[in-house]
């Protein structure tokens, strides 16, 4: 279906997307989110990476040709939130692909300060793939958990994008990284990453007795769930005094149950995270620009060919981002 071609308005940037990346955030879209009003025909694609194509009024400091990766973060400005710098606490965020039309098209409208020069290190492909992952686990494992050096990091879950980030994230913050999974296939791969440890879990060895066994009965000082109700509870039961869960999804169900009782004994926390501010994705970009973290692409397939790439979410071999490529016609 056609859509007519945005126009940048003022403060605005018009990219020619290059490369696009799927989120599950983008099934979620497709489903509908309650709450959530969509344009139909709506495009979907939180991340892209492109050239910029066309300014809008007093946009002064960028100019067209410049290859730019697209933060996908939207947020006003104005609120009390924001003029603290707390950008993703601000209370308008919305999210390019969900709120607005996404990037997995020719062209693409965002803010000037949602564009960042791509590194010269990095492909299209790059670009794309990283924003949104690097970013929730950027904040999420930094900021929310306050990950120090010589802590241990139990991940849950290794095939989605999030987890490729969560692992390198983790050990660039100069953490022990263990990572459960379902797959025990998937053990080279994460591993690859810097993880340090490999749990294969099922259910004769859960979550929460592996992880409780391999810190040999300490518990471990943080867990990235994105898993949601079947493991929260497990999570949980695995931490160390001052431990903390952080969640940044509920893919597999939103409603669970902890007992308190562990929470205030070892003086644990849940922590949720979504997202980052602007300042924490100027670092991210500049971590990915050293190459000390690196976007994990699963597989890239044309445009034209995006169904098929959005069906890869079903694989249990996932591992890293679906990217759908121009040249666009
Ligand atoms: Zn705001």
């Amino acid at each position: 279906m056609e859509i007519p071609e945005p126009e940048p308005g003022p403060g605005e940037v018009r990219v020619r997307v290059r490369a696009a990346a799927f989120n599950r955030l983008d099934r979620f879209t497709l489903g509908g989110i309650p709450g959530v009003a969509v344009d139909r025909p709506h495009v979907l694609g939180s991340d892209g990476a492109g050239t910029v194509d066309r300014v809008g009024d007093s946009v002064t400091d960028l100019a067209p040709g410049t290859n730019v990766l697209i933060n996908p973060g939207l947020w006003d400005g104005s609120c009390d939130a924001c003029r603290a710098g707390h950008e993703a606490l601000c209370r308008n965020y919305r999210i390019v692909g969900e709120h607005t039309q996404g990037t997995a098209t020719t062209f693409v409208v965002v803010p000037r300060r949602n564009v960042r020069a791509l590194p010269s290190s990095m492909s299209f492909a790059d670009g794309a793939a990283a924003p949104l992952v690097f970013q929730t686990a950027w904040r999420a494992l930094r900021t929310i958990a306050a990950v120090r050096p010589g802590e241990t990091v139990a991940v849950v879950g290794a095939g989605g994008g999030v987890a490729t980030a969560v692992v390198q994230v983790a050990k660039l913050l100069g953490a022990t990284v263990v990572v459960a999974s379902r797959n025990p296939a998937k053990e080279p791969r994460v591993r690859s990453l810097g993880a340090d440890a490999f749990l294969a879990i099922d259910d004769e060895r859960p979550l929460d007795k592996q992880l409780w066994q391999w810190s040999e009965k300490r518990g471990v000082d943080v867990v990235f769930d994105s898993v949601g109700a079947p493991t929260i509870p497990r999570s949980v039961r695995a931490l160390a005094r001052g431990g903390r869960v952080v969640v940044i999804g509920a893919t597999s169900g939103p409603v669970a149950e902890v007992d308190l009782r562990t929470l205030f004994w070892r003086q644990a926390s849940i922590r949720g995270s979504t997202m980052a501010d602007a300042r924490e994705f100027d670092e991210v970009v500049a971590h990915l620009g050293s190459g000390r973290l690196r976007a994990v692409i699963d597989s890239e397939l044309p445009f034209d060919r995006a169904e098929e790439a959005f069906r890869r979410f079903e694989s249990p071999d996932l591992f890293g981002k679906i990217v759908v490529a121009g040249p666009v016609a």
